[in-house]
């Protein structure tokens, strides 16, 4: 599945239909599907909360529970609903021994997580390298590391394996076209990790995986018009949240802010042309101006300058910045709001929202284990899982 839809969660309950056979199975389906993505997003909630939310009748949502609650998808506490009168509620929480593997192979470091259906990093394995992994190397690492988490959680059940990484992903969720600070080019991946692993695996974009996660749990939460940008070790990732649905681009190669160009005069990037924002804004830069309020000043210039040509390009309800590109932000807060209106072109951009991203280093493990999680989410009678070892 190569699904980069972020709205999934829009998904509405559909009404048992009357109709016998088929019919019956896709609503029973339809249905399923909608109650555990309101526990996945959600947390623990209440029978009377999923009535709620769902819009279905409580008898419905409790044959719903029962089948989820026999795949061990999900699981029953009894517990007082707070301010409610009568009888205690039951609460429905998804099960955390239902987890997916996260990877993320970067310059600096390979990490390999397990991240419960809930959206809990439940474990994880990191290794620093001194030089960029290959992919045989971040294979053999994830191979390892999973071996080990397997030991940490017993009784856990993996639904796949997600990858985040920094390059251009094909529309296949499956080859790496480009990851040029990796220096990783038409890899396949995801077949790669499927054979090491015996896994379901799927391949995406570091920052859209990003985005992914702070939209399902952090700072996008809830929020269907978003421009992310994200400063790493790898340069600056781009991604952009359009009505609810991640934008792919004609190939699969859209959001890459971090090459569009700020200066015509400015200094060769490492694709190849001049002036990208990621050379003219990047950590080593920042680390050397670090304490130049002047220095520090032009930079936060350069970044409003950036979310200014964003905002014409989306219209954005929120700006969201990770990685160095937060820590940026939270230094000169008001000055790179303040410019970005200024520069904005729309009329009374007094309304734009930068925000720095919430979730810190869990972010891309829980992006990655998310798109491991759509087609179980999808479909939850329809997808086998596997023990961890
Ligand atoms: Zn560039």
């Amino acid at each position: 599945m190569t699904e980069e839809q972020a709205g999934e969660a829009a998904t509405a309950p559909v009404r048992p239909a009357t109709a016998r056979g088929s019919r019956n199975d896709h609503t029973r389906r339809h249905n399923l599907s909608a109650l555990i993505r309101a526990v996945h997003y959600g947390g623990p909630l209440t029978r009377a909360q999923l009535t709620r939310e769902t819009g279905l009748n409580r008898s419905t949502i409790g044959g719903l529970v029962a089948e989820l609650a026999a795949l061990d998808l999900v699981a029953e506490d009894a517990a007082a609903e707070t301010g409610g009168v009568g009888r205690p509620s039951l609460i429905v929480r998804p099960r955390r021994e239902v987890v997916a593997l996260a990877l993320h192979p970067d310059v600096d470091a390979i990490e390999l997580g397990a991240v419960a259906i809930d959206g809990t990093v439940l474990a994880r394995r990191r290794a620093s390298v001194d030089a960029p992994p290959t992919p045989r190397d971040a294979l053999a690492f994830a191979w390892e590391a999973a071996r080990e988490i397997a030991d940490e959680l017993p009784g856990s059940r993996v639904v796949g394996i997600g990858a985040a990484v920094p390059g251009l992903v094909a529309i296949d969720g499956d080859t790496i076209v480009d990851a040029p600070h990796l220096g990783w080019r038409s890899f396949a991946l995801a077949t790669a990790l499927t054979d090491a692993l015996e896994l379901p695996a799927t391949v995406g974009n570091d920052a859209n995986m990003g985005l992914r996660a702070e939209w399902s749990y952090g700072a996008a939460r809830g929020v269907d018009s978003v421009v992310y940008l994200n400063g790493s070790a790898s340069g600056i990732g781009g991604a952009a949240l359009v009505g609810g649905r991640m934008l792919r681009g004609g190939r699969g190669y859209g959001g890459e802010f971090g090459h569009m160009m700020i200066r015509s005069d400015g200094d060769v990037c490492s694709c190849g042309r001049t002036g990208c924002l990621e050379t003219e804004l990047n950590a080593p830069r920042l680390d050397a101006v670090a304490h130049d309020a002047a220095e520090l000043d032009a930079l936060a210039g350069t970044l409003a300058t950036a979310i200014a040509n964003l905002e014409c390009a989306f219209d954005p309800d929120l700006v969201l910045l990770g990685g160095y590109l937060g820590a940026l932000y939270d230094a000169r807060r008001d000055l790179v709001t303040a410019r970005a209106r200024e520069l904005a072109f729309r009329p009374e951009a007094d309304d734009i929202v930068v925000a720095r991203a919430a979730l810190g280093g869990n972010r891309l493990l829980i992006g990655a284990a998310e798109r491991a999680f759509a087609p179980l989410l999808s479909d939850p009678a329809g997808v086998e899982l596997r023990p961890l070892a």
